[in-house]
């Protein structure tokens, strides 16, 4: 199975590489923190209140809704209740590495769906390698690193297409779109949402994120996980942050006006980038990938290399955060593309290689 390394090591500039929120969370998380006791740290955490919380929050029940140590696990979990090792997993790539290795783990059938040069979603042959084997589905919308969205009729087409499947959309970055289908769990059996609170909310750190659905789908789910997966200060928290719609919507808006000024930005540079739904952008900077990565760093910002991704050789993904955040990430850009020698190149819009559907045996 593969590993999943991502460089963390060393990131004290700007950090534009992790689709982190780069200002913090809502301040009522600050002062809930700041007043952490010992008896609490001592206390096994109790998950189910700041669950049925959240539930109240989405407009869901407490049985829909399980609370995970971030999105990271809860595909981990959906893997291990819903794959068995003769059963095929279904994802599109390039999209979260996460996926190749929690399907991994529990079985060698993953399905892998190219996207084109496009990088949109491959929706026509995502359905056509759909098999009676497939078992579950995994879906990020917006996706990451392309910031392509999957529009909802799509999704629905694929549930009603796999009924023996399990669903699995991944709005990690749901905030900075708005498109959703969490209002379609009550009509769709075989759907499951996930959201993490670690983007928009300002939460990577706490490790905390949301399963949402199908209660009789969820109770399998919370079968493989411990009771005491998400931890109490984080599960107090998550319950403050939600409460707080003043400070997502202001962080939020952030992020939206940020990214029309850094595409824009990246047209006026010549730099082919692809349109985002998303709190990043992917751009296309072509073989001086590296170079620009470094370059960036040592003027204090740092990207995300994406190159080795499948169908994104040279190119690079930039977090979208506050204004100031935007100008410096974009004022580094200009005078990195400048000093590595970088001209605006006719680079088509990906290089994705498209059609091919592949297995791992
Ligand atoms: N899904 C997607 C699409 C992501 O990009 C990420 C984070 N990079 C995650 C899930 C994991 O988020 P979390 O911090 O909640 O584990």
């Amino acid at each position: 199975m593969p590993e999943y390394h991502p460089p963390l090591a060393g990131r004290t500039a700007l950090r534009l590489d992790f689709n982190e929120n780069t200002f913090g969370p809502s301040p009522r998380v600050m002062e809930r923190l700041r007043t952490v006791t010992a008896e609490e740290l001592t206390k096994y955490p109790e998950r189910e209140p700041a669950e049925r919380n959240a539930a109240k929050h989405f407009g869901l029940r407490g049985e829909q809704v399980l609370l995970t140590n971030g999105v990271d696990e809860a595909i981990h979990l959906m893997c291990c209740a819903f794959l068995e090792p003769e059963d095929e997993a279904l994802i599109a790539t390039p999209s979260f590495f996460m996926y190749d290795v929690s399907v991994q783990l529990m079985t060698r059938h993953l399905r892998k769906v190219q996207s084109d040069a496009s990088l949109e979603f491959p929706f026509e042959r995502f359905m056509a390698a759909i098999s009676e084997r497939t078992k579950l589905i995994i879906v990020a919308s917006p996706n990451n690193p392309t910031g392509a969205v999957v529009g909802r009729e799509h999704l629905l087409a694929i549930a009603a297409a796999a009924p023996q499947a399990v669903l699995m959309v991944d709005e990690a970055y749901y905030h900075f779109d708005g498109a959703s289908v969490m209002d379609d769990l009550a009509t769709v059996p075989n759907l499951i949402v996930a959201r993490t609170f670690s983007k928009a909310y300002g939460l990577a750190n706490l490790r905390i994120g949301m399963l949402a659905g199908n209660a009789e789908l969820l109770k399998y789910v919370r079968k493989v996980s411990s009771p005491y997966n998400v931890n109490g200060v984080a599960l107090d928290c998550l319950s403050l942050a939600i409460e707080d719609e003043a400070y997502l919507a202001w962080y939020v808006e952030q992020v939206r006006v940020g990214r029309e000024r850094m595409m824009a930005g990246l047209a006026e540079l010549g730099v082919p980038y692809f349109p985002s739904a998303a709190n990043f952008v992917l751009m296309n900077v072509g073989p001086k990938h590296k170079e620009l990565v470094q370059t960036m760093r040592a003027h204090g910002v740092l990207l995300r290399d994406r190159s080795t991704d499948p169908g994104c050789d040279g190119f690079v993904r930039i977090t979208i955060g506050l204004e100031d955040h935007v100008t410096r990430g974009l004022e580094a850009l200009r005078t990195s593309l400048a000093e590595i020698g970088w001209q605006p190149v006719e680079y088509p819009a990906g290089t994705g290689t498209s059609g091919d559907v592949r297995e791992f045996e």
